[in-house]
């Protein structure tokens, strides 16, 4: 039940720790799909690469997404285009967009099956006073080139106000698709991976870098690059102090009659995150600031209750 769907579909390669002081050109710290995404994209290089995770290779984050791949992230490309401009705004849109087609582009290489599908994202309110929000965020949309359209009715058990829908949005097994990619660099020899090594420093010297690890080996390296998802090294710019860890809950359910055909954002609170993998509907949210929160039982209890309330599954399997 508390194991992700994601991590029960998809058996990850397990690697060595690190026994020994190492060089490589580069050294990737953190080996979630950001970081093998990294380690993919360096293998057509001649750069020599170390990869390294604290814990087992993809068992963060990206083994509990939600995992669709959306330009949609709430309502913000008004607000992006009032506080940056059109141009900054544009490139944040565009930057979006490439990583959706290098991914598409990537299954279609190396033919990963990972249940890729072209959806619809969709952004939905229940309450009258925030269409004007959703206008505004449509004409950012048609400013921007982002193919959106504002519908009144949803595909979903409860009535809507108002929807932002963005078309040719996506959705995947995310271990699927990352363990391709970890098979892709599995034969190269200038990228090595080692799990269970946590780094705890970076040591500058010069032009020359040293993540130091808490077994005790190092690695020098002439980049290092932090894809830790919260960064382990601070460097004196105070990130703790500019960022939070939130904690986000999904939960996935059988046996659901009428499955939504689109991927779903609640704009207002609390969060629900609603989309399908196979013959599972998954339902997200109740995100808070992590270690607020005693009772997380409640939290996946809240997600259980809108799930029978609205799509009656069978059971909630995951
Ligand atoms: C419930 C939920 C739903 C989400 N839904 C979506 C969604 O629908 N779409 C979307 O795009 N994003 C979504 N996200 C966010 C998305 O999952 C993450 O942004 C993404 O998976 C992050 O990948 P990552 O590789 O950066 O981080 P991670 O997968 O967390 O990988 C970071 C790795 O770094 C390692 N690490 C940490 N510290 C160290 C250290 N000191 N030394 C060595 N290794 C270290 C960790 O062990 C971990 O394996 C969601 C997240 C959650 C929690």
């Amino acid at each position: 039940m508390h194991q992700s769907l994601w991590s029960l579909s998809q058996t990850v390669p397990r690697y060595p720790s690190l026994t020994h002081h190492t060089k490589a050109d580069v050294c990737i710290v953190g080996a979630g799909l950001t970081g093998i995404t990294l380690a993919y994209l360096l293998k057509d290089t001649d750069l020599t690469v170390v990869l390294i995770d604290s814990d087992h290779v993809l068992s963060g984050t990206t083994a509990h997404t939600t995992a669709k791949i959306t330009a949609q992230h709430d309502l913000i490309y008004h607000d992006l285009i009032q506080t940056f401009g059109e141009y900054y705004a544009k490139c944040y849109a565009n930057a979006q967009r490439e990583a959706l087609q290098f991914i598409s582009q990537t299954i279609t290489t190396h033919h990963i099956d990972c249940q890729f599908e072209k959806k619809f994202s969709a952004i939905y309110t229940q309450n009258d006073e925030s269409i004007p929000v959703f206008e505004k965020e449509y004409e950012a949309y048609q400013k921007l080139g982002l193919n959106g359209r504002l519908v009144e009715t949803l595909d979903l058990p409860f009535p809507i106000k108002k929807a932002l829908i963005l078309e040719d949005q996506a959705q995947f097994n995310p271990l699927k698709y990352a363990v391709a990619l970890l098979s892709e660099i599995k034969n190269c020899p200038r990228i090595q991976i080692y799990e269970n090594t946590p780094a705890i420093d970076i040591k500058k010297r010069d032009s020359d870098l040293t993540v130091c690890t808490k077994p005790g080996y190092t690695i020098e390296a002439k980049k290092v690059i932090q894809t830790s998802h919260f960064p382990f090294y601070d460097d004196l710019n105070f990130l703790f102090a500019k960022m939070e860890a939130q904690t986000s809950y999904l939960i996935a359910c059988e046996g659901v009659k009428k499955m939504p055909k689109g991927m779903y954002l609640s704009y207002e609170q609390p969060t629900r995150s609603i989309r399908t993998y196979e013959n599972y509907l998954l339902i997200g949210g109740e995100d808070h600031r992590t270690g607020t929160e005693k009772e997380t039982t409640a939290r996946y209890e809240a997600l259980k209750n809108f799930a029978h309330h609205y799509f009656s599954p069978s059971q909630i399997s995951h």
